[in-house]
């Protein structure tokens, strides 16, 4: 997807007034949904033009689908980014990600401060192939400096880890990307392109849970990837002599020729028409999740049974002049508090009556977790201590139900403790 940059509307109107790539026959308002595997052609040329990629056209929807490419209009609208491309999932999308840049015997530079999946694909998946993992402290610029050396193809990251809450310092962490020729590759989920300008922030390569925010009701799963054409990869062992188009970075090249149809992870028209739905509310719902975030933290630093709250905007919080400056004072809808105890932990989850216990993120419906005994129970404790998971955190995201019944679920909780 080529990008329209002379675009000067601003952010829900970019999303909402994206046009469609062709006129559609029936002037029908939302993109209908194209549910077909295959496309046909006039002609035997223009299929074969087609394939050989001479002229512009759908030929097979695990490669191209017009409801697909309207949602990926839509991200393209949204955010600063040259190129995207969505795919099945978040993890799709970081795992075609790296498999477009690594080769064995290279190494990715991390935090062991992230999305448990992430963790395993990198630890254990990507072992066996001969892809080395280096953990370093992400707050600790010279520890991610000695960590990089000539077989490093990324420094990866979260914007905000969770459940640890740790803002990355994107700004100088891409100082050292830049100077060591390696891509800064940031996973973005937490915070949407309404919050946060990853162009600005240095970051050259863009990964998404769509699944969260953009999805909208928590509909559907889904991911992309977002190329900010600022890297340039000569320097990549693997794509320094890789195709590339006007359009097209050599790492979107290999993306979107070679390995995300290889793999096989394309995203399901369906679940772009209702992922394109739901971002046309994206901004709207993002503010005033966030608000309810902000409100909540603060009345549960206020319970005496809440041994500590973590949210980027609290005065004390340790990164929030960080925050302050990457987010514009609203670092959404995820925060964390500690209570006593695990037992305690259960005991709370078991009398709320309106947050439901559900793994997820940023659903319109508020959601809580214990992420020692779900998202990482399966871990060894040992492991779980390299990964820093507490036995007394409790993950709450914030929906958009009245901040007044909230407040009153979680007192009637708290109580029971
Ligand atoms: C949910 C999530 C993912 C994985 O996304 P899926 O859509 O579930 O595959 C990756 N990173 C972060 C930060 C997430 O929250």
């Amino acid at each position: 997807m080529e990008k329209d940059k002379s675009s000067k509307q601003q952010f829900s109107t970019r999303i909402i007034a994206a046009p469609y790539s062709k006129q559609d026959t029936h002037g029908a308002i939302n993109m209908p949904v194209y549910r077909s595997a295959a496309f046909e052609f006039g002609s035997a040329e223009a299929i074969a033009n087609a394939f050989q990629n001479k002229e512009a056209a759908h030929t097979y929807t695990r490669i191209s689908n017009p409801s697909v490419e309207n949602l990926e209009r839509k991200i393209l609208a949204a955010s600063a980014a040259d190129n995207v491309m969505v795919l099945s999932s978040g993890m799709a999308a970081i795992s075609n990600t790296f498999l477009a840049i690594a080769y064995t015997g290279c190494n990715i530079v991390t935090s062991p401060h992230l999305f448990g999946n992430t963790f395993s694909l990198f630890q254990f998946t990507f072992a066996s192939f001969g892809i080395e993992v280096r953990f370093v402290n992400t707050d600790d610029l010279e520890e991610i400096a000695n960590a990089i050396d000539e077989n490093t193809i990324a420094f990866f990251c979260e914007l905000i880890t969770n459940p640890h809450m740790e803002v990355a310092n994107l700004t100088e962490i891409s100082k050292i990307t830049r100077a060591r020729n390696i891509p800064l590759i940031v996973d973005t989920t937490i915070i949407p392109w309404c919050g946060f300008n990853a162009r600005d922030a240095g970051v050259d390569i863009e990964v998404v849970s769509t699944t969260k925010y953009i999805s909208g009701g928590a509909t559907s799963i889904g991911g992309a990837i977002l190329d900010y054409g600022t890297f340039d990869w000569q320097h990549n062992k693997k794509l320094a002599d890789a195709p590339k188009t006007d359009s097209m970075s050599e790492f979107m090249f290999k993306i979107k020729r070679e390995i995300a149809r290889n793999i096989g992870a394309n995203m399901d028209p369906d679940t772009a028409s209702l992922q394109a739905l739901g971002m046309e509310t994206l901004q709207l719902r993002y503010e005033r999740m966030s608000q309810s975030a902000y409100d909540l933290a603060l009345f549960l630093s206020e319970q005496s049974n809440v041994v500590k709250v973590s949210y980027p905007k609290l005065d004390n919080y340790k990164y929030k002049r960080l925050s302050d400056r990457l987010f514009a004072g609203n670092p959404g809808a995820m925060l964390t508090f500690n209570l006593k105890s695990k037992e305690d932990c259960f005991r709370f989850q078991d009398h709320l009556q309106i947050i439901r216990r559900a793994t997820n993120l940023f659903d319109i419906k508020s959601l809580i977790i214990h992420p020692g005994s779900t998202i990482y129970g399966t871990f060894s404790p040992e492991m779980k201590a390299i990964m820093g998971i507490e036995d007394n955190l409790l993950r709450l995201s914030v929906g958009l139900e009245d901040i007044s019944d909230l407040k009153t679920d979680i007192v009637r909780a708290l109580e029971q403790l």
